[in-house]
């Protein structure tokens, strides 16, 4: 089949391109790189069946030649990145989401949206099921991204509904491992970057929030399965097993045998107090879950997060190993 992805050069997008291509699958693929990485896709470059076009999908394009599935990434999904990008991350889920649907639409082909969990903002229902509305603050900091992807969810089912294009929407809950950008600030390669670097963790509030975490190719498997099927509405993919923020902490710490300490620095604003996806829905429709135990997808993490932190920052973290007064 050909793939069209949008945010192909990113952490999920990368992922997902690797294994449709290793799968036999073409893929064309998009990234304005904004928050994308050309490494991340640099490796798939000399294959004849991916193509890569730097292009910002918030302007309209055409392709030429038959497409059969459309997935929609693109978007500035970590809290930095958003923030510091109010406006284009809003256009990602608004105007590139209606050019990805019209591209759908045109060639008559699946299209799947990667929302998010941040649809159900700062949740009162514990876990949240897809059912529940969510209690987003329409004008907060994090406004930009939940509402636009909230909009986009719209959007899907307008098409739906109005023009027949087959669509699904997975709502991603919290995914990590390599290839995520070291400096975007979420909170899993934050604190293996700063524990690599031997400085202390940087916990937000006091770490009672919690998030359950996802690994990569668990997410992979799911995205694709919910791509071959014709749910319409919402479908949750995410970890079920959920932990404290200052939980999480000391299981890095413990990775790095206790030699970094932690900062505990003011809680962001609208942070979701908690989070942890119920999977029912996927269990039963996609016959889906995560395999991948948290202690093992760090392993994998971290070693891939090694080759990329700078020499000098290694020093700092051999210098901690031998410093006491660094652990909390
Ligand atoms: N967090 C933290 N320290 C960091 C980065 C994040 O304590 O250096 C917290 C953040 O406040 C949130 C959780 O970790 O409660 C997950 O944050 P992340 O940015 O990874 O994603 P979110 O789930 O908020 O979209």
């Amino acid at each position: 089949m050909r793939y069209v992805i949008s945010g192909a050069a990113g952490f999920i997008g990368s992922h997902i391109c690797d294994r449709l291509i290793s799968s036999g699958h073409q893929v064309l693929a998009f990234d304005n790189l904004i928050t994308g990485h050309r490494e991340n896709i640099a490796h798939l470059l000399k294959n004849s069946r991916f193509e890569f076009r730097e292009q910002d999908v918030c302007e309209a394009f055409e392709i030429a030649g038959s497409v059969d599935r459309v997935f929609h990434l693109a978007s500035l999904a970590s809290p930095v990145d958003y923030l510091e990008h109010p406006i284009e991350t809003l256009e990602s889920g608004s105007t590139a989401t209606r050019n990805m649907l019209e591209i759908a639409l045109r060639h008559n082909a699946r299209f799947l949206l990667t929302s998010t969990s941040e649809c159900y903002g700062d949740p009162l229902e514990h876990p949240q099921r897809e059912t529940y509305w969510g209690n987003v603050n329409p004008v907060g900091l994090r406004s930009c991204y939940d509402e636009s992807k909230r909009y986009a969810e719209a959007l899907t089912m307008a098409y739906h509904r109005v023009h027949g294009v087959k669509t699904n929407i997975a709502r991603i809950f919290n995914t990590y491992g390599p290839r995520m950008a070291l400096n975007d600030g979420r909170v899993v390669p934050a604190f293996i970057d700063q524990a690599l670097r031997g400085v202390n963790l940087t916990v937000f509030g006091d770490g009672s929030q919690t998030r359950s975490f996802c690994y990569v190719s668990d997410m992979v498997e799911g995205l694709l399965r919910l791509s071959e099927c014709d749910e319409i509405y919402p479908v949750n993919l995410g970890n079920p097993t959920e932990l404290t923020i200052l939980g999480f902490a000391e299981l890095i710490r413990k990775r790095f045998d206790d030699a970094v300490g932690i900062d505990f620095l003011p809680l962001p604003s609208d942070d979701p107090k908690v989070r942890r996806p119920d999977i029912t829905k996927a269990r039963t429709i996609l016959g889906w879950e995560p395999r991948v135990p948290l202690d093992e997808g760090l392993t994998q993490t971290i070693d891939s997060f090694k080759t990329r932190v700078a020499p000098v920052t290694t020093l700092a973290w051999t210098a901690a190993e031998s410093s006491p007064d660094r652990v909390r």
